[in-house]
């Protein structure tokens, strides 16, 4: 079985680009350039050089001692936390921000929903002074003034999408739109791995820095460099891909992929694709999306913000279908109370998406000897003020 994507642009059955007629030739060009760009030694050596200067990489792969002996298990934890603004995010603006240079393109545009990968997107703008329009829901706006205010400080242009629920699909809209109109100069930088081919795989390959760290971390740490267990939580499914890609094809590592059940898979406010999708086409690629009967996109629900997504991209949905990674849903309280567990014993405040993650240890057992290792994707910094009111601080 390949879990890689194929020249054809396809997981398995999921993926492709499916794409008005008018944004072929942007997508064309980066499908055909993106892999040799990807292996020229200068962008490479540019792209490892921000990695580390800039961004702080490696992060660290964090025995959690104390996390460990609770749940009688190994848990590792990845530190995409205590990278530059917080989360695994920056990886892929950086490698999409020098695309896009090496692509000749001037303009960057992006969607966002929480306005995570917004100020990624902004951060890694000013950083080489470009231009760039940020598309974000008239809703998520006012919900997510910080970020915002943040976005604007790094010299961007918020743009609010006004139509439909006014949220991250019709930002994702907007963006399209703009592209349509900008082809030349303009480069969408796409926040998850999703989209139309190349993106999901363009997305991994730049998170795949991860597990290209975990192999090696974990060999220093244990002596093994493959785990029992990868654990990520996946909104479009970006930190996940990252924290898998050089695991993929090894039988011997299992892979679990964590998704919001929000209040409760059949509340009827959730988030959780692999349960509730069935397949459609979201954003340009095939994959399992949450639809009502005539197919019209379901409004996921989500505490938080960056797992509220309808969908999953294409690479997670073959390995939802071919059994290849395990998937999870945890509910929003389960989740919480995961978050206050890791400040309490551990003294890290996660982002509420990695709380998902490590919920499971309260739903599945591992054994005593089980090297498990959780990504944890971001910082809880973002997320204060809900956990402020959840636990009514
Ligand atoms: C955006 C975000 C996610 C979800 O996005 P993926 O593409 O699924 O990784 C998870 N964790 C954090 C901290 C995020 O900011």
């Amino acid at each position: 079985m390949n879990y890689n994507v194929n020249e054809k642009g396809y997981y398995g059955e999921f993926g492709g680009a499916f794409i008005p007629e008018m944004l072929y030739p942007n997508v064309e060009e980066l499908r055909q350039k993106y892999l040799k760009v990807m292996a020229e030694p200068e962008f490479q050596k540019e792209f490892n050089q921000l990695l580390k200067d800039y961004v702080g990489r490696p992060s660290p792969l964090y025995f959690a001692k104390r996390l460990s002996e609770k749940y009688n298990t190994k848990i590792y934890l990845k530190r995409e936390d205590l990278n530059h603004t917080g989360a695994h995010k920056i990886n892929n603006t950086i490698g999409q921000i020098l695309m896009a240079k090496r692509l000749g393109k001037t303009r960057i545009i992006a969607e966002t929903g929480a306005g995570q990968h917004g100020v990624a997107t902004a951060t890694v703008c000013a950083l080489m002074g470009m231009e760039c329009i940020v598309y974000m829901g008239e809703i998520d706006i006012a919900r997510q003034a910080p970020n915002v205010a943040r976005m604007k400080m790094l010299g961007a242009k918020v743009v609010p999408a006004l139509s439909g629920s006014r949220t991250l699909k019709d930002a994702t809209n907007e963006a399209i739109r703009d592209w349509i109109n900008n082809p030349v100069n303009t480069h969408y930088i796409i926040g998850s791995a999703i989209g139309p081919h190349p993106y999901p795989d363009m997305v991994t390959r730049f998170q795949a820095v991860v597990s290209d760290e975990i192999k090696w971390q974990l060999k220093e740490q244990t002596g093994n460099e493959n785990p029992d267990y990868l654990v990520a939580c996946i909104g479009g499914g970006s930190n996940a891909a990252g924290t898998y890609y050089h695991y993929l094809h090894n039988p011997d590592v299992k892979l679990i992929a964590v998704e919001a059940a929000g209040l409760g898979v059949d509340s009827g406010e959730s988030a959780a694709t692999s349960v509730l999708g069935k397949e459609g086409i979201i954003h340009g690629c095939k994959t399992l999306l949450m639809q009502t009967k005539d197919g019209q996109i379901t409004e996921p629900y989500s505490i938080s913000a960056g797992l509220d997504y309808p969908g999953v991209g294409p690479m997670h949905a073959h390995l939802a279908k071919t059994g290849r990674a395990e998937f999870m849903a945890i509910t929003d309280d389960d989740a919480m109370n995961a978050g206050l567990e890791l400040c309490k014993l551990e003294g890290i405040i996660p982002a509420i998406e990695t709380s998902h993650a490590l919920a499971i240890f309260e739903q599945k057992t591992f054994k005593p000897d089980d090297v498990v290792v959780v990504s944890l994707s971001g910082r809880g910094d973002k997320d204060l003020q809900n956990y402020i009111e959840y636990f009514k601080i």
